[in-house]
């Protein structure tokens, strides 16, 4: 099992505008559950290591860009779990190592760099065979992590105490976290995701997952698209300005590539007025704090 740290509790988080706006507004603070693996990769990764326990494998082997949440976060739980690591990162290697990466590299992670036009291939059998050729028997993890056993990870965020919130509300990458979230909340409440990429197409993503992962269509969800800040990993100003005053005033601390763009949605829609009145609204801080400082320019 992976160590848990601290068991994430919900807390109220008290501000001007949920007074006006007659709402109340929590957070269940993932992020504290481990220090290195942080929130929903914590959650998506412990049914998977313990599968790959099972079957008898001593290497992992997964994908991600140069700052990616879900590298640092295997590398951490390969090496708390023992299992040997391989990260395949996407581009070019460049020293000095990115605090991301030299975590990884310091967790005894290889790093195997992979051009970006063989990365776009990366889970065909093409660009999968020559990796055994090279590293062996390895469990592959697939890019940010979302599989079958990383949704029942993910609904595990969920329990009595959430199932009472008239929304739970969380960023979407890939969409395993929130469809592992729509699968725990079985029916109650809505779920709403906020999606930290451009487009409409994690709708179709989410709702293949779900199709494979649940018997019975849930439809108590939705997808914001319009808080990505002009992509994944696009930030400005006013997001980091927006980051800030949280934290100042309630010691929260967001990420800006999920966290900080699903809580400025949140906040921008309980001005609009789009919650009415007593309703309660909970935010699930995913973690992915590491690498923050590096972002600010
Ligand atoms: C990876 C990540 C997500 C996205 O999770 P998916 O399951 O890929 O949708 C959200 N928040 C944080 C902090 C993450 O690191």
């Amino acid at each position: 099992m992976l160590k848990i740290y601290e068991e994430p509790v919900i807390e109220e988080v008290y501000d001007e505008i949920t007074t006006e706006k007659e709402v109340r507004l929590f957070i269940k603070r993932e992020d504290k559950i481990h220090p290195y693996i942080s929130g929903n990769k914590w959650r998506k990764l412990k049914y998977n290591l313990e599968y790959a326990r099972q079957q008898n494998f001593s290497t992992l082997l997964t994908f991600g860009g140069a700052y990616s949440n879900h590298i640092y976060a295997t590398a951490a739980a390969a090496k708390e779990y023992g299992f040997k690591s391989i990260g395949i990162i996407r581009g070019e290697e460049h020293l000095p190592l990115n605090p991301t990466l030299s975590f990884a590299s310091q967790q005894g992670m290889h790093l195997h760099y992979m051009d970006r036009s063989t990365y776009r291939r990366k889970h065909d059998t093409e660009v999968i065979g020559p990796l055994t050729e090279k590293y062996g028997r390895f469990y592959l993890l697939p890019e940010g992590g979302t599989n079958l056993l990383a949704i029942k990870g993910a609904s595990e965020i969920v329990n009595e105490e959430v199932r009472q919130f008239d929304y739970v509300c969380t960023p979407v990458g890939t969409g395993g976290t929130i469809a592992g979230i729509i699968s725990g909340m079985n029916g109650r409440g809505r779920v709403m995701g906020f999606s930290a990429l451009k487009g409409d197409f994690l709708k179709h993503d989410v709702q293949k997952l779900l199709q494979l992962y649940e018997k019975h269509p849930l439809t108590n969800w939705d997808i914001k698209t319009s808080y990505h800040f002009g992509g994944y990993a696009k930030v400005s100003p006013v997001l980091f300005g927006f980051i800030d005053e949280i934290y100042k005033k309630h010691q929260i601390p967001l990420d800006p590539i999920y966290t900080g763009k699903m809580m400025f949605g949140i906040y921008d829609m309980i001005r609009s007025g789009e919650f009415a009145p007593k309703t309660k609204i909970l935010t699930i801080h995913t973690g992915g704090l590491q690498g923050v400082e590096g972002m600010r320019r």
